[in-house]
């Protein structure tokens, strides 16, 4: 029999409503398929955006709520070493607790129980009175009742570490077994992300760990790469004194002391060449407030970004060198010291034994032949008393005086002094003192006028100008023309005093100032070498300079310039500088 056109038409409405009902079924399934791909896809990326354990898997929650009605969720992880779960994520709209909640002792619960069985377990209230019946689970008194509890193994590394769970409190929402299928989906994307998640989470602690390390260290770190600076931690920003951009933009050797900056280079020109390179070494730098640092460096050849690079470890070593050269002065000090001693005893002993040696002479020459002596022969055998007393006073005033000056006690002590007055009775003075030496000498005295006075000290200025003048007579055995010529310039004195005695070798020339240096030419005019060093003192104290012309047997001329002081009125106690 055919079908009645109302039936035929009804088939095809049938029909027609069928396909379109799969097309919808098909199409939702569709969609379905894409919404889990892009949770997926936001669940993976998720796991590397750096977020903590807990803000990561809230993220998965909030996309797993994309799939399906899944309010309460939470993950549990349990930690097999001590038996117990942590909840690094929890969220209960009946049960608030603690979202961070761990070291939770196991009980026979519902996770423990997916824990146990190792597969998903789908839980209505029914089956839960099932469960606690057989022993399986035990009941939690203080846990609302749940209409669908769903619970799914979480696994890492193919190992079951803890539970994703879900449940509904509400009557209309009831898990299925395609739910347990689709959270077991999410939980295994969960897990792997997690893989990737505790990897990273591993590698960024380890960096963080190196990154602290590096940063804290007391020691510069720096790496070079293409000749500028391509890293440099705290340490090495307070060590170079320089802002860190600025290191970074400027060639590394930048900051370097310009003595330094091309054996710097040049070492780490050869290191990058693979020769051999000293594997410390020290230079210095001049920081943003010019001040100089000696640094100590070690470098090592590494890999930078895939390329080669140098790494460097700084240690600012300034303190170090600052004490070791001080301490090599104070020892330098302390052999000087030791040998001028010994210079002291040597040129001392030796120096009053021979006045001590001529007054012995003399004396036995008066004991034993007074009385044939002529009158004249005796006073010169007194005056050689006299001449060897002289000497071995003045020695000993040198030497009081040396030891006054080391001990800071001599002063400057400027008074207005009438210098040619005062010189002409110094003159007299050595007149006296050295009579035998004094035949063979013409005196030339160029001096200002009589009553012109000058500020100045007139010890020291006794100092200068006797011991200049008894070396010009002493080291002129043939005699000649000592002259002491003062010229007075608009703002200092000049004292000239010159001979044309024995002269001083060039070599000797620059050590004439210390104490006990005497002339490799001296032969057997005696000296101890002090007189000079005295000089110079009594010419520092004026803030003075001298200066010495010299050749061998071509005579010497020392010249003493003295800043000028003119000196106040009367009333006034001390000079003032033009
Ligand atoms: P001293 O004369 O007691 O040796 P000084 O300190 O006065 O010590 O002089 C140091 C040295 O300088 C002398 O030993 C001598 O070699 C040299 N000297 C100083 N003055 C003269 C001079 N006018 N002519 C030649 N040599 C001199």
């Amino acid at each position: 029999m055919n079908p009645s056109p109302q039936h035929a038409d009804q088939t095809a409405q049938t029909r027609h409503d069928q396909l379109r009902r799969d097309a919808a079924s098909e199409l939702r399934a569709q969609d379905k398929a894409a919404a889990l791909q892009h949770v997926f896809y936001r669940i993976a990326e998720r796991a590397t955006a750096g977020l903590s354990l807990h803000d990561f898997l809230q993220s998965g929650h909030h996309l797993l709520c994309e799939l399906m009605v899944a309010r309460n969720c939470y993950v549990c992880l349990h930690n097999a070493s001590t038996n117990t779960l942590d909840f690094p994520y929890y969220v209960d709209e009946q049960d608030p607790i603690e979202s961070h909640t761990s070291q939770v002792p196991t009980r026979r619960g519902l996770a423990e129980f997916v824990l146990r069985s190792g597969v998903h377990q789908l839980v209505d209230s029914a089956r839960l009175q099932r469960l606690i019946a057989a022993g399986e689970v035990t009941p939690s008194g203080h846990r609302a009742p749940f209409c669908t509890w769903l619970g799914v193994p979480l696994t890492t590394h193919g190992r079951i570490i803890g539970v994703l769970a879900i449940k509904s409190y509400e009557q209309g929402i009831i898990y299925t077994e395609s739910d347990a299928q689709l959270l077991s989906f999410v939980s295994n994307q969960i897990g792997s992300a997690m893989e990737r998640y505790q990897a990273l989470n591993a590698l960024r602690t380890s960096e963080e760990r190196y990154r602290s390390v590096v940063e804290n260290v007391g020691v510069g770190v720096v790496v070079v790469q293409d000749g500028y600076m391509v890293f440099a931690n705290p340490s090495l920003v307070r060590i170079v004194g320089h802002p860190l951009p600025y290191l970074l933009s400027q060639p590394h050797t930048a900051t370097i002391h310009p003595d330094d900056a091309a054996e710097v280079e040049e070492r780490h020109q050869r290191r990058r060449r693979g020769e051999p390179v000293e594997p410390t070494y020290s230079f210095r730098v001049i920081t943003a407030q010019g001040e100089v640092r000696s640094l100590e460096l070690s470098a090592v050849g590494i890999d930078w970004n895939q390329r080669p690079a140098t790494l460097m470890f700084v240690v600012d070593a300034t303190a170090r060198f600052e004490t070791e050269q001080a301490q090599r002065i104070a020892m330098q000090r302390q052999r000087e010291l030791n040998d001028m001693k010994s210079r002291f005893i040597a040129t001392t002993s030796h120096e009053f034994r021979t006045p001590l040696a001529a007054i012995h002479g003399s004396i036995e020459l008066l004991r034993h032949y007074e009385h044939r002596m002529p009158s004249d022969m005796k006073q010169a055998t007194l005056q050689k008393i006299d001449d060897a007393v002289e000497r071995m006073t003045h020695m000993l005033e040198n030497i009081l005086l040396i030891g006054r000056s080391e001990a800071g006690q001599v002063e400057f002590q400027p008074r207005p002094l009438r210098l040619t007055h005062f010189c002409q009775s110094l003159v007299d003075e050595l007149r006296n003192a050295m009579a035998t030496q004094l035949h063979d000498i013409q005196w030339q005295l160029e001096l200002p006028p009589d009553d012109q006075e000058f500020l100045l000290d007139g010890a020291l200025i006794r100092n200068i100008v006797l011991n200049l003048l008894s070396n010009a007579v002493k080291y002129s055995p043939r005699g000649g023309r000592v002259s002491l010529c003062i010229q007075t310039r608009p703002d200092a004195l000049a004292l000239v005093v010159s001979d044309q005695g024995i002269g001083i070798p060039a070599a000797d020339q620059t050590r004439l100032f210390e104490s006990f240096h005497r002339a490799s030419n001296v032969g057997t005019i005696s000296g101890t070498g002090l007189g000079l060093f005295i000089v110079k003192e009594a010419v520092t104290m004026h803030q003075g300079s001298i200066a010495v012309v010299s050749g061998i047997d071509q005579g010497s001329t020392f010249t003493v310039t003295l800043p000028l002081v003119i000196p106040r009125p009367a009333n006034s106690p001390t000079g003032a500088r033009p």
